[in-house]
């Protein structure tokens, strides 16, 4: 099978002709129709994350079809649809998995990371940690909901009722996370680079009744901030720019360093906090949530032989919406 591989971190992906691999017990042989790229992919090839297996076929946003089970699948049928997260295995044993926190899980293995992922024609994955799709979304469409939707959503719930949300950095998580907020009836403001016009024009298209650079006020205070840029500076800004007793939710796997900044703006009960991964239980409610809410995802596609492009645009801020890969 074709297959976009890393040999080592910080070299660019290279083209690999690679054997299928064979489902275990548990898992399931994945035909490959679509796999979204996610801002996680860039620090893993960039070294950003410790420890990558090696070589690594990177992506964990995977939709695609099921060819062949192993004999213990009992949730899925051979032809079924299955999303595939970042998620891809955890122990069950230790004092997070027995405490409903399996995003924390000691041992947990993450898909495009410890484990093969998507940038390929065929995937294996474990059954239970795959979703089904609602029939609502195409492949393409679908894919970005696995991570800038499943997280996004994660970091959404950290703002607890917060009536008006601040957003730092309007990617492919944002573009999903606003059309929630929304939803939900609350107001939201987007901060972007500063001068980027074009995602604040498309911050406002989703519903963004404020959007400017992240180096401005908003005109209100805000009652929790998120924050999905990988730029440390955004915490102090947020922090500013977030109400006495707010929250400020960073959503990503790594940042650049935060600058230090003065107690003041912490102060007055202000909560600074990070959301790691996913539970399987986030996964089911925004799955079943994001067809009721309507939410759609703006996508530009790429063929697979293109994914260090995916990467190099992502990186360069220049894709509105979701990357998606297409074998
Ligand atoms: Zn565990
Ligand atoms: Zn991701």
């Amino acid at each position: 099978m074709r297959a976009q591989v890393l040999t080592a971190a910080g070299s660019l992906l290279a083209a690999a002709e690679l054997v299928v691999p064979r489902p275990g017990p548990q898992q399931l042989l994945i035909e490959v129709r679509a796999c979204a790229v996610c801002r996680t992919d860039l620090h893993v090839v960039d070294g950003e994350l410790p420890d990558p297996k090696l070589p690594l076929v990177p992506g964990h946003e995977i939709i695609g079809t099921i060819v062949e089970k192993g004999e213990s699948v009992d949730r899925f049928r051979v032809g079924d649809r299955v999303g595939v997260p970042w998620l891809g295995w955890t122990c069950g044993v230790c004092e997070y998995c027995r405490s409903a926190r399996e995003n924390l899980c000691d041992r947990a293995r993450f898909t495009g990371y410890q484990i093969d992922g998507g940038y390929a024609e065929l995937t294996v994955a474990d059954q239970r940690y795959c979703f089904a799709i609602d029939l609502r979304y195409g492949d393409i469409e679908a894919a970005p909901l696995m991570c800038a939707g499943l997280i996004g959503y994660r970091t959404l719930r950290m703002a607890g009722d917060a009536q008006l949300i601040g957003i730092y950095g309007f990617g492919a998580a944002a573009h999903i996370v606003a059309q929630v907020i929304r939803h939900q009836g609350r107001r939201l403001f987007a901060f972007t680079r500063p001068g980027d016009l074009a995602a604040q024009q498309f911050a406002r298209s989703l519903g963004a009744e404020w959007a400017g650079g992240s180096d401005q006020p908003p005109p209100d205070p805000l009652d929790a901030a998120l924050i999905f840029a990988p730029v440390g500076a955004l915490v102090p800004a947020a922090l500013t720019a977030t109400k006495k007793g707010g929250t400020v939710a960073s959503g990503g796997i790594h940042m650049s360093d935060i600058p230090s900044f003065p107690y003041h703006i912490l102060w007055e009960e202000r909560v600074l906090r990070s959301v790691a991964n996913l539970t399987r239980r986030d996964a089911e409610e925004f799955l079943a949530l994001a067809p009721k809410a309507g939410i759609r995802t703006e996508t530009v596609t790429y063929p697979l032989a293109r994914a260090n492009d995916a990467l190099a645009d992502l990186r360069n801020g220049a894709v509105q919406g979701a990357a998606v890969l297409v074998p």
